[in-house]
């Protein structure tokens, strides 16, 4: 049998995911387990969205966990690039074939006739999707709109009868009517692929053997079938693992979760100790038992043991977990180092230093100022948000908005929070001084403290965000009916 290969594929649009390094960990052991090779792979097509910035912190999330890849675009290999950016002429060759044998063609229609489309699909309460209008223009007709440089996107063909049967690995046979099928674009206006052409043209020409990815991927595999069948490729194996979900039985969500590896590792968590908690979902020892390294969960991988019912990422699980680590695999020397590594990062304390030191007159006066950089949370109760002029509503609403235009910060720098936050205060009409209260007070423990937007800077939008939600439950959290006023204002607020 050839070798087996897999591999991992996030898109670079955001902070690395507990559910990127979840699907990471079950390729890594699967391909591993059989000397196989483990791959990465950065879908970065969606220009607008994918950044250098968000690319460094997935390397950086999976190598803490340890979860590091045999090929990928930082270590090169046989079947680079590794990095979709770098792969257009490799599609737009592909994409060629598929023109060439009927099974893609040229669509011209505007916006605004798909609009109408699916209007009129929508009243008549009629399946959404492309409505075949070019398919059926003349050959003449489209030779002379691409001569023209008419705009066109490239889609591929779907029958239009019968059901698109395959094999999940996990689930057997899975059925989907081609009905439920668009015909989806393969190459944009911009001449770039979507996710489903350069997903299958690359995992086909990586060799990829397994593909091991979220359970929300399912309803794309008929396109992916149909893909490799127009092309007259052996399709891999499709492997859907369970999603990952909040204890409320959710879909795991940042809303309701910390979602973000770099909170796992700002909260001073074990990698080993997360990376097993992941093995956890879904997944079992054949023992039963519950603390495993990443090696021996390798050695006794087999996806047969994994177990479809939607795994519950815990937190307070996780704590135990993490707990359990630190008794047994770390004597106090090590204890000692790992957590002095942890909390005196030498690029985080040259970021606080200059802010306490006029404030302090000894050594011993630091940690009262600076605690809330290395504690989990900060001691607030209602009373720390009295205010001459702000009611508890408007603190909630200031805690809440700031939380939202914070998450929309893309550079994450001191004048980029400062001018965000700025902003937030004019377009509220509130002098900058309250504005901040309600911040000082969620994000440093106290109403007066060193600058809050520099410590936001250094904390980061994770740790942020989990004390600007901590506020928000102090203070008797935000109904569902109070969150949608409150959406629909700050939408209005621009
Ligand atoms: N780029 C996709 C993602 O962000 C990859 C999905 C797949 O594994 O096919 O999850």
């Amino acid at each position: 049998m050839s070798e087996i290969r897999t591999r991992i594929a996030p898109s670079p649009t955001g902070d690395p995911h507990v559910g990127t390094a979840y699907i990471a960990l079950f390729n890594r052991c699967f391909a591993h387990q059989q000397s196989g090779k483990f791959v990465l792979r950065i879908e970065d097509t969606d220009q607008a969205r994918s950044s250098a910035q968000s690319e460094q912190d997935i390397f950086a999330a999976l190598r803490w966990l340890g979860l590091d890849w045999d090929e990928g675009p930082d270590k090169g290999g046989d079947f680079g690039p590794y990095r979709q950016s770098e792969r257009s002429s490799i599609y737009s060759n592909h994409i060629k074939t598929l023109l060439d044998n009927g099974s893609a063609f040229h669509c011209f229609c505007s916006a605004e006739r798909l609009q109408q489309v699916r209007t009129e699909q929508m009243a008549n309460k009629q399946q959404l999707g492309y409505d075949g209008h070019c398919l059926r223009l003349p050959a003449e007709e489209v030779q002379s709109k691409l001569a023209a440089g008419e705009e066109n996107v490239i889609r591929m063909k779907i029958p239009d009868s019968g059901d698109c049967v395959f094999t999940d690995k996990l689930r057997g046979e899975v059925r989907i009517s081609w009905e439920q099928i668009d015909m989806q674009v393969l190459i944009k206006s911009d001449g770039l692929p979507t996710y489903h052409f350069a997903n299958v043209v690359d995992d086909h020409l990586m060799a990829i053997t397994h593909v091991i990815r979220g359970e929300e991927w399912i309803n794309s595999v008929p396109k992916h079938v149909l893909l490799y069948q127009y092309f007259d490729w052996d399709p891999p194996v499709f492997c859907h693992m369970p999603l990952l979900r909040n204890p409320d039985k959710s879909k795991l969500s940042k809303r309701k979760n910390p979602t973000s590896i770099g909170y796992y590792r700002a909260m001073g968590y074990l990698p080993e100790a997360v990376v097993n908690y992941l093995g956890m979902m879904g997944w079992s020892m054949p023992s039963g038992e519950e603390k495993f390294s990443l090696n021996e969960m390798t050695n006794e991988f087999d996806l047969s043991r994994v177990s479809l019912g939607g795994p519950i990422f815990d937190i307070e699980k996780l704590d135990w977990l993490n707990g359990k680590y630190i008794r047994e695999d770390l004597d106090d020397a090590e204890f000692a180092n790992q957590f002095a590594s942890w909390a005196f990062q030498a690029e985080k304390l040259a970021a606080i230093i200059p802010l306490i030191k006029q404030r302090v007159e000894r050594f011993s006066d630091v940690v009262n100022l600076a605690q809330f950089f290395i504690s989990a949370d900060v001691k607030i109760s209602t009373e720390s948000f009295e205010h001459k002029s702000l009611s508890v509503n408007s603190n909630l609403k200031i805690l809440q908005f700031a939380l939202w235009r914070l998450e929309t910060v893309s550079d994450w720098n001191r004048e980029e929070i400062e001018s965000a936050l700025q902003d937030l205060a004019n377009k509220l009409e509130l002098k900058i001084r309250d504005f901040l209260f309600p911040l000082f007070v969620a994000v440093t423990g106290n109403a007066v403290s060193i600058s809050v937007i520099e410590s936001i800077a250094i904390l980061g939008i994770d740790i942020t965000r989990a004390r600007l939600r901590q506020a928000i439950t102090v203070l008797g959290g935000i109904s569902k009916k109070a969150a949608k006023n409150l959406e629909k204002e700050y939408r209005q607020l621009g």
